[in-house]
């Protein structure tokens, strides 16, 4: 790294500069006849830089001009410091990137032990590796059913406790994170609160990995600038979700951005998945908008299952059925195989082999205006 220093730095700034190199593991050295261009090169033995955070603290430093030249200094969403090509993100069995890819599935929200439970049953025995369901619901009008909140995560504890499925549940509050992340084996941070820095910060705190959705007016960098903020804060694993944008026509409930997960997939070496129940809203187009993030790219999939989706009070009609959830899963385990990548699912036999029969037809009823 070089920095151009104020030519009429004082000696009390130079020294702050120089505490703050030593304390990042630099060597500092004056370069020019001036003195005013200073060199780091990192001390040998000094742990890699972690991110940016490394420029920002010269940067802010009085007798600083200007970083001339970052060095090796980049995001940590772009490159992880031990150079390896992907992050492999890994919860109570599932397995996402680095060629594995996982399927979470549930209810939209935890609303009945009973239900929870065989829904849970149902779904690990057809292919996901987690249960998804919320606790804490972010619902647009406050007068909706928020979930049962800390009920709700003993329900969900008590089914990881009664079938082994691991836990995907959403934290809402910074206050909340150690109550949800005792709940859950991957901590889902939901499309509305993917700019909560304070929330996000907190979480890279954290041991367990973390879901982090896409905003559903969120560009793609800002969505990678809020992994970021996990990945600063020292939590390395991190899950990118594609959950649909907001567009202009309302046949779906979101537009799924392909194009964002075939980027992704290429320009982070975090394990990017897709959500097709809330990209499509409606229990009809989820299986094909999955298997079209799968095909742009994506390491697995987030489906809401429900086998009565009538009694429930949350996204009820982007529910599909147990069926369909099997057939869904049939094709992601073929269309893995496209990308050679493999699909992990948790009663495979030692060798890896899947008993599940190949990729079935896409009904087309709803093209024919039938459904
Ligand atoms: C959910 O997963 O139930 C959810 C609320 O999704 P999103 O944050 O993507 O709207
Ligand atoms: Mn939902």
């Amino acid at each position: 790294m070089l920095l151009r220093l104020s030519r009429q730095i004082a000696p009390a700034e130079l020294r702050a500069v120089e505490a703050v190199a030593e304390e990042l593991g630099y060597a500092l050295t004056r370069l020019g006849e001036r003195g005013d261009v200073a060199e780091l090169a990192r001390l040998p033995g000094s742990r890699p830089p972690a991110g940016p955070a490394h420029v920002a603290a010269f940067a802010d430093l009085s007798g600083v001009v200007e970083i001339l030249d970052r060095g090796d200094v980049r995001e940590l969403w772009r490159a992880r410091p031990d150079g390896a090509a992907s992050t492999v993100v890994e919860a109570a069995g599932a397995r996402f990137g680095g060629g594995s890819a996982s399927i979470i599935a549930g209810p939209c929200a935890v609303e009945d032990e009973a239900r929870l439970l065989e829904v849970a049953q149902a779904v690990r025995s057809r292919g996901a590796s987690l249960l998804r369901g919320g606790a804490f619901k972010p619902r647009t009008s406050p007068y909706s059913f928020q979930g049962l909140g800390r009920e709700g995560l003993e329900m969900l504890r008590n089914v990881r406790e009664a079938t082994g499925l691991g836990i995907v549940t959403e934290v809402l509050d910074p206050r909340d994170v150690e109550a949800v992340a005792d709940a859950a084996d991957l901590v889902q941070v939901g499309a509305r609160s993917m700019a909560n820095y304070a929330l996000l910060k907190e979480l890279g705190e954290l041991r367990q990995p973390v879901l982090l959705k896409r905003g559903f007016g969120a560009t793609v960098s800002e969505f990678l600038g809020a992994a970021e903020y996990v990945l600063a804060g020292g939590n390395e694993s991190v899950v990118l979700c594609e959950r649909g944008v907001r567009g202009f026509d309302r046949v779906t409930r979101n537009l799924l951005d392909v194009g964002a997960i075939a980027h992704l997939a290429g320009a982070t070496h975090l394990p990017v998945i897709t959500d097709p129940s809330h990209a499509a809203g409606r229990a009809d187009l989820v299986r094909a908008i999955g298997r079209a993030g799968l095909i742009a790219g994506a390491d697995g999939l987030m489906v809401e299952v429900h086998p009565a989706p009538a009694e429930v009070h949350s996204d009820g009609q982007q529910a599909i059925g147990l069926d369909e959830f099997g057939a869904l899963v049939r094709d992601a385990e073929a269309l893995c195989v496209l990308d050679d990548r493999r699909l992990v699912t948790l009663d495979e036999t030692p060798d890896g082999a899947s008993s599940r029969p190949s990729m079935s037809p896409l009904p087309t009823a709803h093209l024919r205006g039938t459904a």
